[in-house]
């Protein structure tokens, strides 16, 4: 496994981006940056501040990681958000800023990386996506379809891109403890528990261990997939 390969997990300061963030550092990825809006990333990895939603501050991010560690070559886009209503009360902002930072935001990482990929004949594209995204949610109309195009976004790169030696997935995580999740009504929770066949709610790590997995050399012949994290709620999805 080729352990120095520069990694980038975007959203990196807390939840699951910051459980990616810790795993590679703990297989021993010595090349680690997370975007932060606020805070830091875990230790042995490399903060640099990045808003998603907008393409300069992630130029500016990028151009730093490439002057101190080099250029990107695994892209882990994780950065998201949920605006929860239903439709009928879903205003237009509520729609428009979860498709900003979680399809849009995954297409302005992506695309500033891609050079990079290109050059290298090598790359890791890693979209998380949720399960919701394929199985539906009520009240999650803006955040299940930005999650569902990233099934379109990475199966579009793999057509573009998978010929040089790069891979795009998605992983779906189900429902994993995080300050996302913590928002949900307690009905809401013990809703999900019930579909769950797990019978559980999963912790961050456990989707970390399945995106280092798709970094590694092991997954070099997997491409446009999703993967889902979720103790069997989407099966069939
Ligand atoms: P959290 O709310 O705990 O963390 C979200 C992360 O995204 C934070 O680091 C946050 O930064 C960052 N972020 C949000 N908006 C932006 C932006 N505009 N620019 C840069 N960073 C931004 O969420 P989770 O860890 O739970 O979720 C991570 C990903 O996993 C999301 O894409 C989410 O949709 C997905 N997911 C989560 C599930 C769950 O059950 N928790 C299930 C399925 C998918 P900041 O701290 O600055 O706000």
């Amino acid at each position: 496994m080729s352990l120095d390969k520069v990694v980038l997990v975007t959203g990196g300061n807390r939840g699951i981006g910051r459980a990616i963030a810790e795993r590679f550092v703990s297989t021993g990825y010595t090349k680690v940056a997370v975007t932060a809006r606020s805070g830091e990333g875990p230790a042995g990895t490399l903060t640099v501040p990045a808003d998603v939603t907008d393409a300069a501050s992630l130029d500016a991010a990028f151009t730093e990681i490439e002057a101190t560690l080099g250029a990107v070559e695994i892209v882990v886009a994780n950065a998201g958000i949920t605006r929860d209503t239903l439709l009928l009360r879903m205003s237009e902002q509520d729609f428009d800023d979860v498709v900003a930072t979680n399809l849009g935001g995954t297409f302005r990482v992506v695309k500033r990386a891609a050079k990079g990929l290109l050059k290298a004949r090598w790359g890791r594209v890693i979209l998380i996506s949720s399960v919701v995204g394929l199985y539906g949610s009520a009240g999650q109309i803006n955040y299940s379809s930005s999650k569902a195009a990233l099934v379109g976004f990475a199966r579009s790169l793999t057509r573009e891109l998978g010929g040089r030696g790069i891979t795009a997935n998605v992983v779906a995580p189900g429902f994993i403890e995080t300050d996302m999740t913590a928002e949900l009504p307690e009905a809401t929770q013990a809703e999900y528990k019930k579909n769950i066949p797990a019978g559980r709610f999963a912790s961050a790590d456990e989707v970390a261990g399945v995106v280092t997995w798709l970094a590694s050399d092991d997954a070099a012949y997997i491409s446009g997939a999703v993967i889902p994290v979720d103790g069997g709620l989407g099966m069939g999805h």
